[in-house]
């Protein structure tokens, strides 16, 4: 059978990284952008460039940011018959910051910019056939969070699939609402992609395996586990793969977490088996913090079995 069109609606933005460390977006710097950015575009730039079909659900500026993001989402195949190009609003913008430490400090310039503000189109999916990936930290934004719970419904209803990167960030869980809505998603999703530090804020009483535990006793199928510079963990079916991380020099590691679940879901939604997927994901990741800027260390396949061979583990490929 045909493998689904994998959607995400959400955020679409331009990124400027700040060069110097420790400014905490306060003092003047240099600074480099506008990157093409937003969660749920690095994802599905990251599926697209694995061969996967796509539909990007989003909205954009009539400006030279909006005409960035446009570009490099058409140029890497991802779909953008869903992306509103609004002339009354501005593309979405973004500022990011690192410390010594590794912590990061963000402005996000979202609500009622042209990343808010648009249409989800009627007749652009075929629901059945679509995997609809949510990336929860869109669920914080009241327009956004209508449009993303309305089209998972319709999705999930018609037989088609979810799958989440929870992004529990505690100040979102404060909401009620994000929270409550974050909860549907989670049970209605087959394929969970959370942080360590996400399992922390969602079952803070839990040990890290019993909170897999609780989350695989509900809906979802496969829980794919972030570490960050740690490497990452695949449990589902029955199996758990751990990977070691990579050594790599990280650069910016703001969209790891994305390309690690763009390369995953693309790869499952092929067929691939949860090793595979995983190492390979887990690979993504790696290349993926070697790289200033959000998605410019996203990558193809050839890519990533080029950089597992020359990391010894070419029989992944
Ligand atoms: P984000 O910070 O964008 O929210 P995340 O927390 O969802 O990302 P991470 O765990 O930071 O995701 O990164 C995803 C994956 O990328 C990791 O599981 C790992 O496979 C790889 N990765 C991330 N950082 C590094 C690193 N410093 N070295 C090697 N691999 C890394
Ligand atoms: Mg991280």
């Amino acid at each position: 059978s045909q493998h689904p069109t994998i959607a995400a609606i959400g955020e679409l933005l331009v990124e400027f990284v700040s060069h110097s460390k420790n400014c905490g977006l306060r003092r003047i710097g240099d600074y480099s952008g506008p990157y093409p950015s937003g969660a749920p575009a690095i994802f599905l730039d990251q599926v697209a460039r694995m061969g996967g079909k796509t539909e990007m659900i989003g909205g954009v500026g009539k400006d030279g940011f909006g005409d960035t993001v446009i570009a490099r989402l058409t140029a890497d195949g991802v779909g953008t018959g869903g992306v509103t190009r609004a002339g009354a609003h501005s593309t979405g913008v973004a500022f990011v910051s690192y410390y010594e430490t590794g912590a990061r400090d963000f402005i996000f310039h979202l609500n009622n910019t042209a990343a808010d503000q648009f249409h989800v189109p009627d007749t652009l999916l075929d629901l059945a056939n679509t995997h609809l990936h949510i990336s929860a930290a869109s669920l914080g934004n009241h327009a956004l969070r209508h449009m993303i719970m309305t089209t998972m419904r319709q999705v999930d209803t018609q037989g088609g699939w979810i799958s989440c990167d929870p992004n529990a960030r505690p100040e979102l869980m404060r909401d009620t609402a994000v929270r409550e809505a974050l909860e549907e998603v989670m049970q209605r999703s087959r394929y969970l992609l959370p942080s360590t530090s996400d399992l922390g804020f969602l079952f803070p009483d839990l040990s890290e395996e019993a909170a897999i535990d609780r989350l695989l006793s509900a809906k979802p199928e496969v829980i794919a586990l972030k570490r960050g510079a740690k490497g990452a963990t695949v449990v589902g079916f029955g199996e758990r793969h751990d990977f070691a991380a990579h050594t790599v020099p990280e650069i910016d590691p703001t969209g790891a977490g994305d390309c690690f679940g763009g390369t995953f879901i693309a790869l499952v939604t092929q067929g691939a088996s949860l090793r595979i997927a995983g190492e390979k994901a887990n690979a993504a990741g790696a290349l993926a913090v070697t790289k200033r800027g959000p998605m410019e260390g996203n990558s193809n396949p050839d890519d990533i079995d080029t950089f597992l061979r020359d990391q010894g583990r070419g029989d992944f490929t």
